[in-house]
């Protein structure tokens, strides 16, 4: 996966300037930056955003004060183009029947959508087969059937749980409690000061005890992309189960975890231009042979007796009682909508805004921009300006129709580690245009200037 990133932010090399390091305790020198790939072509030029943006409805509305949202908080959940929408509406008024129940026609046919949506989603990650490709409600759930099902039965006390402080509390919480149930030992693999993964580290980071490594394909707040193909490799030379969390990266990168050789993957639903209620857990056949079902009842079953039952193949085993039936169809719409649209270019057009923002911001006086430099992460950016609190902020940006988020974006031990409470963060989506970000900018400068009096 890092590699075609390489290969996509090559576009962006020289967009970058200098800004604030991070003051991780215990934070390692920045090594050599890798090489950029050369660019296959340039950042977006035949990318027709306006088309693109004129799909999603939310944000061809007015709002109070006459003008469009300027929506720059995809990272915490994308907006939905009409093809989902409409994807939705048909099966309600078309077509609904529950899903894995009735033959009678609407019944065949929701059953063939449902799992036409599980072949969508199997051949935009480049799974091996439909089978491997669980429906969940989300990411969080996802990753709690993970711990709970497949690691929590094989830890042993002194195995280690590999992961960073850069993970979502959804990739954090979930195996501190699987460490608290088994005895297991949390570790963390250390950061460069300007807040990737420090690769010298990795040898001494992996040990014969490590049983999960479990790490976020790309930072919700740093912005930050890690080199999972390179964790997998070095997961599965000492034994490890490779745990990785999709969400961020699954709607802006390509993704294919055959070639990565991953074990789990998750991701949402809302984060993919698809509906809430809906999320993918990818697991490797024999990875999801081994793991145990976490919620019980109807359609996860083989045989029902009095004093035991079985439990059916993957993946029904683990989609126990109705599923969002809805949901899922909506989320086929949105898989085929990012193909048709196309994943690079997406994410090509997402790093040319980020270039973009990055430089400006960099601009700013007093700032403190965390994560690397724009060849390295991702569509997001968070940041801290002195004199300025990120709730301030955020609301006098409402005020100027920009959507942003601000807080601690459910990362707190990464919050803590940089030694603030709060950022304010900007994520883009396929729809941003370089008009947003000069709004943004617009709006950020009358802010700043007002809250610093
Ligand atoms: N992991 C990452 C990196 C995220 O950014 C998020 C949501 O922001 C999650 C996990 C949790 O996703 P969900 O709330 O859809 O379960």
């Amino acid at each position: 996966m890092v590699e075609r990133i390489q290969l996509l932010a090559g576009r962006l090399a020289g967009a970058a300037t200098a800004a604030s390091p991070l003051s991780l305790p215990g934070a390692v020198p920045v090594p050599e930056p890798q090489q950029p790939l050369l660019p296959r072509k340039v950042p977006g030029a035949d990318f027709d955003v306006l088309r693109i943006r004129s799909q999603f409805p939310v944000l061809n509305r007015r709002l109070p004060s006459g003008g469009f949202p300027v929506y720059l908080d995809s990272g915490a959940s994308a907006q939905k183009p009409r093809v989902v929408i409409d994807a939705q509406r048909d099966v309600e008024e078309q077509y609904f029947a529950n899903a894995h129940r009735g033959t009678y026609q609407f019944g065949l046919r929701i059953d063939e959508a449902f799992e036409g949506a599980r072949a969508d989603v199997a051949r935009f990650i480049h799974a091996p087969s439909a089978d491997s490709i669980v429906f969940t409600p989300g990411t969080t759930i996802g990753l709690n059937m993970i711990a709970a099902g497949w690691a929590v039965p094989r830890l042993r006390p002194g195995d280690e749980i590999l992961t960073t402080v850069m993970e979502h509390h959804a990739n954090f919480v979930p195996w501190q409690q699987a460490a608290a149930r088994t005895g297991a030992v949390l570790k963390f693999l250390p950061l460069t000061s300007d807040g990737r993964l420090d690769p010298s580290q990795f040898d001494t980071a992996f040990t014969a005890r490590t049983r999960v490594v479990a790490v976020t394909a790309m930072s919700n707040m740093l912005g930050s992309i890690n080199p999972i193909r390179e964790l997998t490799r070095r997961a599965h030379a000492v034994g490890a189960c490779m745990v990785v969390d999709g969400a961020q990266s699954v709607p802006h990168l390509p993704t294919d975890v055959t070639a990565d050789n991953i074990d789990f993957l998750v991701f949402s639903g809302h984060k993919v231009y698809g509906p809430t209620g809906v999320g993918v857990l990818y697991g490797r056949p024999e990875r999801l042979e081994e793991m145990q079902p976490v919620h019980f009842g109807g359609h996860m079953i083989a045989q029902v007796g009095l004093e035991k039952s079985t439990w059916s193949a993957p993946p029904a085993r683990f989609e126990a009682g109705t599923m969002p039936i809805v949901q899922v169809i909506g989320l086929g719409a949105a898989i085929r909508w990012m193909e048709a649209t196309g994943l690079d270019d997406i994410h090509a057009w997402e790093m040319h805004l980020t270039g973009m923002l990055y430089e400006r911001l960099s601009q700013i006086d007093g700032i403190r921009i965390f994560g690397p430099k724009p060849e390295f992460r991702g569509g997001i950016i968070s940041f801290r300006i002195d004199g300025v609190h990120p709730e301030d902020l955020a609301t006098i940006l409402d005020h100027h129709d920009v959507f942003t988020r601000h807080g601690h974006h459910c990362t707190m031990p990464l919050h803590t580690s940089l030694n603030v409470s709060a950022s304010t963060r900007v994520s883009f989506g396929a729809y941003n245009t370089a008009d947003d970000v000069e709004a943004f900018m617009r709006a950020l400068q009358k802010a700043v200037e007002r809250l610093r009096g």
